[in-house]
């Protein structure tokens, strides 16, 4: 398995997603997932706003940015999800999501943070931040059908962010494999 090398622990930082959007958005990927199943669609409890994503740590590492995280000082802050985007060829995406309508400056500045936390635990400097909601990871290369029209989701206050464990290429309980996320800490804003 993937999510432990030598001891290390496969990390990132993410913001929840609110049970009632959760659960509006996985009805929505479920429909998408029966137009285009050459998509590996999300499932409903692993969806997140990815700030930071750390790799496999050793868990002294961990510990140092887990430490970083609780210093973070920031309000909280209203975001709403807007419409789809994608990453790669047009007729064909590698990565589908959904942006931010609202809270996009916020969670940019946020991620900031994390990255500062992150820098002086001692990682390597990541890649510029694009906050986007990952729905769907193509796994066919062939072009995506159209899609049924996103549901309109309401605005929510982040009034927190959260450490994730990830294991990879879990058995799902209704079939198939899909990653695991635990909940190593939540961090409050304030
Ligand atoms: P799988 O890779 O099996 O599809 P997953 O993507 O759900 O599983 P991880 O790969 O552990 O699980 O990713 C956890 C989070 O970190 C996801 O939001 C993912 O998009 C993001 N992520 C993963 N790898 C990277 C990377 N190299 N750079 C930036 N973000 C990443
Ligand atoms: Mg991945």
């Amino acid at each position: 398995m993937d999510d432990e090398k030598g001891g290390r622990i496969r990390s990132f930082v993410a913001v929840e997603l609110p049970a009632g959007q959760r659960a509006v958005l996985g009805r929505y990927l479920e429909a998408c997932a029966r137009c285009a199943p050459g998509y590996r669609w999300v499932p409903a409890e692993n969806l997140h706003l990815t700030l930071r994503f750390l790799g496999h740590l050793e868990s002294a590492t961990l510990d140092r940015v887990r430490e970083g995280l609780a210093r973070i000082r920031e309000p909280r802050f209203r975001i709403a999800l807007g419409g789809l985007g994608s990453f790669g060829p047009r007729r064909a995406p590698r990565v589908l999501w959904m942006g931010l309508a609202e809270g996009c400056d916020e969670c940019t500045h946020l991620a900031a943070q994390v990255e500062e936390a992150c820098l002086a635990a001692g990682l390597e400097p990541d890649r510029p931040f694009a906050a986007h909601l990952t729905l769907a990871r193509s796994q066919s290369r062939g072009t995506l059908p159209e899609l049924p029209p996103p549901p309109r989701l309401e605005p929510w206050t982040v009034d927190a962010f959260t450490l994730f464990r990830s294991q990879l290429n879990q058995p799902r309980p209704e079939g198939g494999h899909s990653s695991r996320y635990l909940p190593l800490a939540r961090f409050a804003l304030s």
